[in-house]
């Protein structure tokens, strides 16, 4: 399987990495879209949110945390911050391992385009 993602996880290719234990990492996106605009990913390949199973349930709350933790450490948590899931293309999902987005540090508007 030729996925950059799973490249990452498993240091085949470079990225800026702010947190990782044995379930997830934490990246910089390289085409930020936000001061902070940070992927959190599980180290094991899962497609999409439509592949998720009930087994993953403590593996997506801990990327949740995660974020949370990252977005208090850049100091965005109290202005606000963004956490976004894209699920296939008509959401604007182009890489299909699972990462949730974190930005912040400007304002957004709702709803999303
Ligand atoms: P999505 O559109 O939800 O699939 O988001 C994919 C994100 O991955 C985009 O924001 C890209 O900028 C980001 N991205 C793609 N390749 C890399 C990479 N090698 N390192 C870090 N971020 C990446
Ligand atoms: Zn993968």
């Amino acid at each position: 399987m030729d996925c950059i993602f799973c490249k990452i996880a498993a240091g085949e290719m470079d990225a800026n990495i702010l947190y990782q234990d044995e379930l997830i990492l934490a990246f910089e996106d390289i085409s930020p879209k936000a001061p902070t605009h940070t992927l959190i990913i599980p180290r094991k390949h899962i497609a999409t949110t439509n592949d998720l199973q009930e087994s993953d349930k403590e593996l997506v709350g801990h990327m949740v945390l995660i974020a949370q933790k990252i977005a208090k450490e850049n100091g965005i948590a109290d202005d606000g911050y963004r956490l976004v899931l894209n699920c296939n293309r008509g959401a604007g999902q182009e890489v299909f391992h699972l990462h949730l987005h974190l930005l912040g540090g400007r304002a957004m508007n709702w709803p999303p385009g």
